[in-house]
């Protein structure tokens, strides 16, 4: 049922991709005059002359081991958001196609939609923000061109059941953009482990979070090869540095510190969410498989977050997005942080 070709914009189906120095000689020559660098070296403190492999081999290679995929199932982008703006082009002709959005969600979705002219459904999330089998069937019934399930979902930290994702899988007829930017918190296996099953399945995930590497921008999407394939048709040649690249490799090799920032994260979530519930303005804390908390005040989150503001505390807040009211969003931070937070809260007086 699935058809890539068919989902794809035709312009982008037959247009030649730009083919730069890089793609026409890989390898090492002695004397390389084919791109126009600058053979004499760099300004500047490090050696930057020579443009970035536009494929990212070396990166992908130790990814694809990290992941347990193969280096044709990954595509690299000047963070995730790269890869939203390039699926949303990719499927959607401009005034035309549509993509499909589960309020409250990611709000790049929406940008990206609109900076491409292209048109938004939108099913809304249950007041738990789950998935329903009401919903499911909703999204089954659209005709948009891609959907985005964003599990941990951003603002409000909760994975989305499995059982009904597969079902979004197995009937929609568009990509399945899964957004996992928060996965590394989350007590979940990786929709990674499931590409060999689906065809259109696109799992995001980003060095931004628990890599702490959000300064670097650096996204993946994970998929069928020939989705990668068309995504590396429509990208810019170069859209990984070659500093982006040496440093995540860097990064890639240091995976101890990865566990220990992302152990750390994890037990500064639970302490917020054990401790925020006892505050008087605290009315919910949602559950959350992410590296933050929403949480609701009452009487008047605005009040709680300009008080906080006045602390020197900033925080997210998300009372006017769909069924969010009254809600802030609160990322963990370092210990010290959190009891800074902590500490304000308890002393608000409304
Ligand atoms: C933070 C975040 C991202 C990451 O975007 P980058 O461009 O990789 O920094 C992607 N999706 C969601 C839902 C996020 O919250």
């Amino acid at each position: 049922m699935f058809d890539l070709d068919s989902l794809v914009r035709p312009n982008i189906r037959v247009m030649k991709p730009y083919s730069s120095a890089r793609d026409e000689f890989q390898g090492e020559a002695r004397v390389m005059l084919d791109a126009n660098e600058n053979s004499l070296g760099s300004t500047g403190p490090a050696q930057f002359n020579r443009y970035p492999d536009p494929q990212q081999h070396a990166v992908k290679r130790v990814l694809a081991e990290l992941k347990g995929v193969e280096p044709t199932h990954i595509f690299l982008g000047n963070g995730s958001d790269e890869a939203i703006d390039l699926l949303v082009r990719l499927t959607c002709t401009p005034g035309q196609d549509s993509i499909l959005l589960l309020p409250p969600t990611y709000g790049m979705y929406e940008v990206a939609a609109n900076l491409n002219d292209v048109g938004i459904e939108r099913v809304p999330l249950t007041a738990d923000f789950q998935l329903s089998p009401d919903i499911v069937a909703q999204v089954l019934a659209s005709k948009a061109k891609l959907v985005f399930l964003c599990s941990p979902n951003n603002p409000t930290g909760n994975l989305l059941h499995a059982a009904a994702i597969e079902e979004i899988l197995v009937g929609f007829s568009g990509l399945v953009v899964v957004d996992e930017a928060y996965a590394d918190f989350a007590a979940a296996p990786s929709w990674t482990t499931r590409l060999a099953e689906f065809p259109n399945l696109v799992v995001l995930q980003t060095f931004s979070k628990a890599w702490g590497l959000a300064g670097l921008r650096l996204g993946m999407a994970f998929a069928a090869p020939d989705i990668v394939r068309y995504l590396n048709k429509i990208k810019p040649p170069y859209n990984i540095s070659e500093a982006t690249q040496q440093h995540a490799l860097t990064a890639l090799h240091n995976a101890p510190h990865f566990e220990q920032l992302r152990e750390q994260l994890l037990q500064g979530r639970h302490w917020l969410a054990a401790r925020l519930p006892s505050l008087a303005i605290v009315e919910e804390v949602f559950p959350s498989d992410a590296n933050f908390l929403l949480v609701r005040f009452r009487p008047d989150a605005t009040a709680v977050y300009d008080y906080l503001l006045g602390q020197g505390i900033v925080v997210r807040n998300r009372t006017t997005q769909p069924g969010c009211v009254g809600t802030l969003r609160l990322t963990v931070g370092t210990p010290a942080e959190n009891e800074h937070l902590l500490a304000a809260l308890a002393a608000y007086q409304d």
